[in-house]
């Protein structure tokens, strides 16, 4: 399996360079050559296999030039063993809703899933290589922790991690800046998501720095996460779907990582119907899937902070899948989003992805609302991130049947949308504890230059 850029099919990639390099030198995503394609009786045998077993399974189909098998079971073998649930996901049913709860990891969100495995990989990767590398990510909140959490202790890694100072829940950003590890960099910067992730593309297309700094990319255009999510649909549809001819999953979105696992899948033989993409009142994707035009606006913050974000980077990948690998059209519309600020779906193009994707959005009220609707119901906390994907019920297309909602976080993350929802104080588990610890991070004026100047100084020090 080889892989291209979404901008350039001509130039073919490994799966260990795509992994170290994250994002491609044109600035576009890096994607398999062709999905995998699943059998019936492969689809079947999943029934009988682990969470890790269909991991390794599907990590083998797009990995194989890079892991041998028994070392790649190795891998994750090790990833999962921090997390606190058996099975590593569970999914609880309250009538027709089936909630996924993908937040057993060591930082409560779903971002643990694929980082844990990132973290293992890179670790196999860079000890057989002898090699030092800086990760830069930005985040919205959780991919941080994640990041942090997988990556601490390397000594062959330095980690920065830029998140938008004041945007992001105290509880987020405690699991960052209280983990006490040399390697470990966090930079709070004077702006929104969009603008960290901006400095971060900046950094990557900067050739002669990213050379310099060995620089890699763990955010969630990184098509090893991608894999890992894809675990999910696969492991759920096996174990837990009954009617398999109708199944819906509905996904909250930011950078439309994890609902393009879901679609990845699709595209592997997973027989799902839609899914839908939850946003919040940022909701640049279902305002494209209603009319066409991606057009990126001022971030709102919300009460869903991971999802404040207005360019979501894997779109790319789907426009490429449903503009048939026209690499030509991609660059145009890619192009027109730098020069215009925006771009425009075809019609016919638009219509074939509306028949996969269906779109929502949610607004702090409705999010409150929904919490509290569902916490009287079912005496149940959900974060609110979770409460966005369920906003599709008001849909009477949807209302009646069975929908699998991603649990994308424990609600406990995001204590004040909960006091605002249901006028309680939620307590952080046991294992997290927060007193004593002494906070460390930088912040960082939104200027490409200050950044690289704090990188380079803080990793020649
Ligand atoms: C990151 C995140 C999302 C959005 O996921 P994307 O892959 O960026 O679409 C949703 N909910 C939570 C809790 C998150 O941390």
């Amino acid at each position: 399996m080889k892989y291209i850029s979404t901008r350039n099919s001509q130039k073919k990639f490994s799966f260990e360079e795509i992994f170290f390099k994250g994002l491609a030198d044109d600035g576009g995503l890096f994607i398999p050559e062709y999905f995998y394609k699943l059998n019936e009786k492969e689809i079947l045998n999943l029934k009988e296999m682990s969470f890790q077993e269909i991991s390794h399974f599907i990590f083998l189909k797009y990995s194989r030039d890079t892991f041998e098998s028994d070392e790649l079971y190795e891998i994750i073998n090790k990833a999962y063993k921090n997390f606190r649930c058996k099975n590593i996901i569970n999914v609880n049913k309250h009538n027709n809703i089936n909630l996924v709860q993908l937040f057993h990891g060591p930082t409560l969100a779903f971002k643990d899933v694929a980082m844990q495995v990132l973290g293992q990989m890179y670790k196999s990767l860079l000890n057989k290589n002898k090699r030092k590398i800086t990760i830069i990510t930005a985040t919205s909140g959780d991919t941080g922790a994640a990041a942090i959490n997988a990556f601490k202790d390397n000594e062959n890694i330095n980690i920065f991690v830029l998140h938008p100072n004041n945007k992001i829940s105290d509880v987020q950003r405690k699991l960052m800046t209280t983990t006490k590890s040399k390697n470990i960099f966090n930079i709070a910067i004077e702006g929104n998501f969009d603008d960290c992730q901006k400095l971060v593309k900046e950094m990557f297309v900067d050739v002669s720095f990213s050379k310099k700094i060995n620089m890699s990319g763990v955010n969630s255009i990184n098509w090893g996460r991608i894999v890992a999510q894809t675990t999910y649909y696969f492991y759920v549809y096996s174990k837990f779907v009954k009617d398999k001819n109708e199944l819906i999953f509905s996904v909250p979105t930011g950078n439309f990582g994890d609902i393009y696992a879901g679609h990845v899948a699709k595209k592997m033989g997973l027989p799902i119907n839609k899914l839908i993409v939850a946003t919040n009142q940022n909701n640049i994707l279902e305002r494209c899937l209603n009319t066409g035009k991606y057009k990126p606006e001022k971030v709102n913050e919300s009460l869903s902070p991971s999802m404040d974000i207005q360019v979501s980077s894997n779109f790319e990948r789907v426009l490429y899948d449903y503009y048939k690998k026209d690499e030509k059209k991609i660059n145009e519309l890619m192009k027109n989003l730098k020069d215009k600020g925006e771009f425009t779906i075809d019609e016919n193009v638009l219509k074939n992805i509306r028949k996969d994707f269906d779109a929502t959005s949610c607004s702090d009220d409705e999010i409150c609302k929904i919490i509290k609707d569902f916490y009287n119901i079912n005496k149940i906390v959900i974060d609110p991130h979770t409460a966005t994907a369920l906003k599709i019920l008001n849909n009477e297309n949807y209302n009646k049947k069975e929908l699998y909602v991603l649990e994308t976080a424990h609600h406990c993350k995001f204590p004040n949308a909960i006091k605002k929802a249901l006028n309680i104080n939620t307590k952080l588990p046991d294992f997290i504890d927060f007193t004593d610890a002494k906070e460390n991070f930088d912040v960082l004026d939104n200027e490409i230059n200050i950044v690289k100047d704090h990188i380079l100084s803080s990793i020649s020090c």
